[in-house]
């Protein structure tokens, strides 16, 4: 049981999305760390030369510009490659075990560069802050899977342990503090890395989510058209262009809700826009009532509308769905809408057309 609850703690996430969401939040946070870092060092390396030219000593020796330089030459190159990477979806979701090893090794150069910035403040009897922080600062910027950061972490704060207080400077280091510091920092790389994993994941699941709530207030449950709602969202796309507007009616459909029940004249519903579908396509037709239906189309001149129109009527009055066959009226108009209430005005028209057609039929 306890094993259990230990091993989850440094279980890495298999979830290739979230995997895929996880890479990218790390190049992007690579990306931005080594842009600030080097952009600060470029200045440090300026603040040195100037400061040189002039013969006025900052304190800072040649040692220290090398390291200020190599760092800086790093940052440039990681920030180059993480924002070329970053930039490529395809390649970020292609590549995962690549970018982590590219991470990995960051990380691990990262931990270096400050442990010889520090070195060189405790062999001058000052603290080590800069390995504290570059220590941090890359544990709560860079996810990694739980048994790869702490293994890093730990290694690298022995690792330096051993180092400082044996080879360089005996009883400098408080080895119950380093000790402290070190778990500190495998916890939190722990801490990021699960937060982060659970926030993707719930972005993920209320990314889902959204996509099917979107999907069900946009269509008709029973014919999958789209519906009012969705035109009105749709309603700028056909501003200010040639657009051709048709409300189409099924004649006598209630004879055949009343005579073969509401189950077939469901079926003649999905029926009649399919053959909608093939001859306008899905994205040009709504169920706009109970048996009405809008067809709107940026692609055709008002003769090419109309026989569209023609051709869907001759091909649902062959149908066998009923033994008649089925009949549409239609209404249409062509013209350009300039505002919203241009587009209302049309489909009005488009209506009053339908029943003055419909008034004809019936006489
Ligand atoms: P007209 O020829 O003048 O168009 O008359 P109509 O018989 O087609 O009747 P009308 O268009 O006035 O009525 C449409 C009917 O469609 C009324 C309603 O019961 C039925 N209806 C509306 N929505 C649905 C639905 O989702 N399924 C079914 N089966 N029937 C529906
Ligand atoms: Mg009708």
């Amino acid at each position: 049981m306890f094993l259990d609850k230990i091993r989850k703690i440094f279980l890495s996430n298999r979830n290739r999305e979230i995997n895929f969401k996880l890479d990218l939040s790390n190049l992007t946070n690579i990306y931005f760390i080594s842009l600030v870092v080097f952009i600060a060092k470029s200045v440090a390396l300026i603040i040195y030369l100037v400061s040189k030219y002039f013969s006025y000593n900052n304190g800072d020796t040649y040692l220290d510009f090398y390291i200020d330089l190599f760092c800086a030459v790093l940052c440039l190159v990681v920030c180059i490659l993480s924002g070329a990477m970053r930039k490529s979806e395809q390649y970020v979701k292609k590549h995962h075990r690549l970018i982590n090893a590219f991470v990995g090794l960051l990380f691990v150069l990262f931990l270096i560069w400050g442990m010889f910035a520090s070195e060189l403040h405790y062999i001058r009897g000052q603290q080590i802050i800069t390995f504290y922080i570059v220590e941090l600062c890359v544990v709560m910027f860079v996810k990694l899977r739980p048994l790869v950061s702490t293994h890093i972490i730990l290694f690298s704060y022995a690792f330096y342990y051993f180092l400082l207080n044996y080879y360089i400077k005996p009883g400098g280091i408080d080895g119950y503090s380093f000790l402290m510091m070190s778990l500190f920092s495998a916890a939190v790389a722990i801490a990021n890395y699960k937060m982060t994993v659970n926030n993707i994941r719930y972005k993920l699941k209320n990314e889902i989510l959204n996509k099917s709530f979107m999907l069900i207030a946009e269509h008709d449950v029973v014919t999958r058209l789209k519906n009012r709602y969705s035109l009105n969202q749709k309603i700028p796309d056909y501003l200010q262009k040639k657009v051709c507007v048709a409300l189409g009616d099924i004649d006598k459909f209630k004879s055949i809700n009343d005579s073969l029940g509401h189950n077939k004249g469901d079926d003649v519903l999905k029926y009649v826009s399919d053959n909608f579908i093939e001859i306008f396509g899905k994205e040009s037709v709504y169920r706009y009532g109970g048996d009405e239906f809008l067809v709107v189309s940026v692609s055709d001149d008002y003769d090419s509308f109309v026989r569209k129109l023609d051709d869907f009527n001759k091909k649902i009055a062959n149908s066998d769905i009923v033994k008649d066959g089925i009949h549409c009226t239609f209404g249409s108009v062509c013209g350009e809408a300039i505002t919203p209430i241009d587009f209302s005005n049309m489909i009005s028209e488009a209506d009053s057309k339908l029943y003055i057609m419909k008034d004809k039929n019936r006489n």
